[in-house]
C-alpha cells in the first residue's frame, strides 16, 4: 500500500525534483510561496500567491510538476492550480486584479531599492541572482558568476563578461558583489565603472595624491569594473590599471570585468592588458530568445505588482527583441499609461503606444519618403537612384531602404526594384547595416529619429 504523505512533505519532495529541471532563478521566481493545500481523489490542489504565477505554472511548468508528483505518488491524476486566499492578494479574481487600484504608483513600483546604493561598495542591492532570469542566452555567464560568488579567486580569475547593451552584464556583476558581501562580511568589495575609475585617477593626478588612489585599489578582495571598453585608447589609465591588476592578482584578489565586446574586439587596448583579460574566464551573453524574454517580462511585471494578460506580455516580448532594458522601459510606459487612463491598456492601445516613439503610425508612399530623406541630407532626389558609391549618397540611400523595410514593410525585391533595379541582397545588406549601426552610432540614431518625425508630420 502506498504511504500517505502529508501535503507539505509531498510538495517539498516534488520541489527537490522540479528544481533540477528548472534554473535556479526561475525556480525562485515561480515556485516561492506555493503550497499543496489538498490531495483528494488523485487531484492535487496547489496554492499560488497570485493569478499571474498560477497561469505561469499551469502553462509552462505543468509537465514538470506532474511528473515530479507522480514519481513520488503514482496515483496522482491531475493538478488544480489555485490562487492563495491567505497571501497578500487575498483571493483576488482576475477581474479584480485588472482594476486600476492594483496598479502601484511609480514610487511603489520602483521601491526604495532602486535608489539605494551602498556607499562603501557602490553596489545596488536590487541586482541579485534571485531576480535574474536564466535562459540559454545567458546561462554560461550566470553559471560563471555564481561560481565566482561561491568561491572567490579559486576559479575564473579574472572573470570577463561581454555582450551588447541592456543584456544583463551590470546585473550579473553586481549580483556577484552583493552575494559575496552577504555571505562574507570581511571581504572588501568594490564595484565601479571604468569611467569612474578613470575619473578618480585623473583627479588624483590633479590633486597630487596618486599614491592614495593606488593604495585604495590594492586593498580590495573583490574588484568589479563595469564597461571596461571605456579604457579604449586611454593608455595612461591602462598602464596604471595594469599595475593595480597585477598587484590584486598576486594577492589572490578576485577581479571581474564587463565590456560590450570581447577583449580582442576592443580597439586601443594595450596587448599586455588584453592578455590579462583573456587569461581568466571569458563568457559572453547573447540576445535572449523569445521564451526568456517572456519569462523576464513576467517576472519584472510581477515585481512591479502589475498583472497584464498573457497576450499583452507575449506581444511585448515579441516586438522588443534586442535589449532587456528597453523591454523594461516598455513595461514601465504601459504601467504609466494604464495609471493615467485608469485601466490596463488594451492590446491595440499598447501596440500604438510602443510604436509611437519609434515608428510613424501612418504610412506614406515611397516617393514621399525619398523626398524627405533627400531634403534632410540636402541632396538631389535623383542621386539616390543612381549607381554611385559616393559616401554622401550611399548612406541616405541605405537609410531610405532601411525605413522602407522597417516602417513601410516593403519587400526586399520591391525596394531593390525601386532603387534602379538593384538586387534584393543589396537591400538586405543595407537594411542590416543600418539596423546594426543604429545601435552603435548615436548620431545616426538621432538622424533617423528626426527623419521619422518629419515623416510623421507629413503623414498626419
Ligand atoms: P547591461 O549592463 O548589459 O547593459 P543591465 O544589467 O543594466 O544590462 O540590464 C538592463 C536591465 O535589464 C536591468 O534593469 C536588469 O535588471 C535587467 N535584466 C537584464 N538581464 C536580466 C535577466 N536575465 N533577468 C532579469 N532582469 C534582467
Ligand atoms: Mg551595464
Amino acid at each position: 500500500m502506498e504511504e500517505v504523505l502529508n501535503n507539505d512533505k509531498l510538495w517539498k519532495e516534488a520541489l527537490v525534483e522540479i528544481e533540477l529541471s528548472v534554473s535556479r532563478a526561475n525556480f525562485a521566481t515561480w515556485f516561492k510561496n506555493t503550497h499543496i493545500i489538498k490531495n483528494e481523489d488523485g487531484i492535487v490542489y496547489i496554492n499560488t500567491p497570485n493569478t499571474f504565477i498560477k497561469e505561469w505554472l499551469s502553462d509552462k511548468y505543468h509537465k514538470s510538476i506532474i511528473k515530479a508528483l507522480r514519481n513520488i505518488s503514482p496515483t496522482i491524476k491531475n493538478i488544480e492550480y489555485l490562487v492563495s486566499v491567505t497571501s497578500k492578494n487575498m483571493g483576488v479574481t482576475k477581474e479584480e486584479i485588472y482594476k486600476i487600484e492594483e496598479i502601484p504608483t511609480q514610487e511603489e513600483q520602483l521601491g526604495f531599492n532602486e535608489f539605494y546604493i551602498d556607499k562603501e561598495s557602490n553596489l545596488n542591492p536590487k541586482y541579485r541572482f534571485d531576480n535574474f532570469i536564466v535562459g540559454s542566452f545567458n546561462e554560461v555567464a550566470y553559471a560563471a558568476s555564481l561560481a565566482v560568488s561561491d568561491n572567490i579567486n579559486t576559479l575564473y580569475n579574472p572573470l570577463f563578461i561581454y555582450g551588447g547593451v541592456g543584456l544583463g552584464k551590470t546585473h550579473l556583476l553586481q549580483s556577484i558583489g552583493n552575494k559575496i558581501k552577504e555571505t562574507n562580511l570581511k571581504v572588501k568589495v568594490q564595484y565601479l565603472t571604468s569611467e569612474k575609475f578613470a575619473n578618480e585617477f585623473i583627479n588624483s593626478i590633479q590633486n597630487k595624491d596618486v599614491y592614495i588612489f593606488k593604495e585604495k585599489y590594492r586593498k580590495y578582495n573583490l574588484l568589479i569594473i563595469d564597461d571596461i571598453q571605456f579604457f579604449s585608447g586611454k593608455l595612461k589609465i591602462q598602464e596604471e590599471f595594469f599595475h593595480i591588476f597585477n598587484s590584486l592578482y598576486e594577492t589572490n584578489s578576485q577581479i571581474v570585468f564587463s565590456a560590450d565586446k570581447s577583449p580582442k574586439q576592443i580597439e586601443g587596448l594595450e596587448e599586455r592588458l588584453r592578455s590579462r583579460f583573456e587569461g581568466g574566464m571569458m563568457v559572453d551573453i547573447s540576445k535572449p530568445e523569445y521564451e526568456s524574454r517572456l519569462a523576464i517580462l513576467k517576472s519584472k511585471a510581477e515585481e512591479k505588482k502589475f498583472f497584464p494578460s498573457m497576450e499583452i506580455l507575449e506581444y511585448v516580448a515579441s516586438v522588443i527583441q534586442d535589449n532587456i532594458r528597453e523591454m523594461e522601459g516598455a513595461l514601465n510606459s504601459i504601467i504609466g499609461q494604464s495609471k493615467i487612463k485608469g485601466k490596463i491598456l488594451s492590446l491595440n492601445e499598447i501596440k500604438e503606444l510602443l510604436n509611437k516613439n519609434t515608428k510613424p503610425v501612418k504610412t506614406i508612399n515611397v516617393n514621399e519618403l525619398i523626398k524627405i530623406i533627400s531634403n534632410f541630407y540636402n541632396i538631389e532626389e535623383r542621386y539616390l537612384f543612381e549607381k554611385t558609391r559616393k559616401k554622401e549618397i550611399v548612406k541616405p540611400r541605405q537609410i531610405a531602404m532601411y525605413l522602407l523595410r522597417e516602417d513601410l514593410n516593403a519587400s526586399y525585391p520591391y525596394i531593390g526594384q525601386k532603387f534602379g533595379g538593384r538586387d534584393h541582397t543589396t537591400v538586405i545588406y543595407a537594411y542590416e547595416k543600418i539596423s546594426n549601426d543604429i545601435k552603435k552610432d548615436i548620431k545616426l540614431k538621432q538622424e533617423i529619429d528626426q527623419i521619422r518625425k518629419n515623416i510623421c508630420e507629413i503623414s498626419l
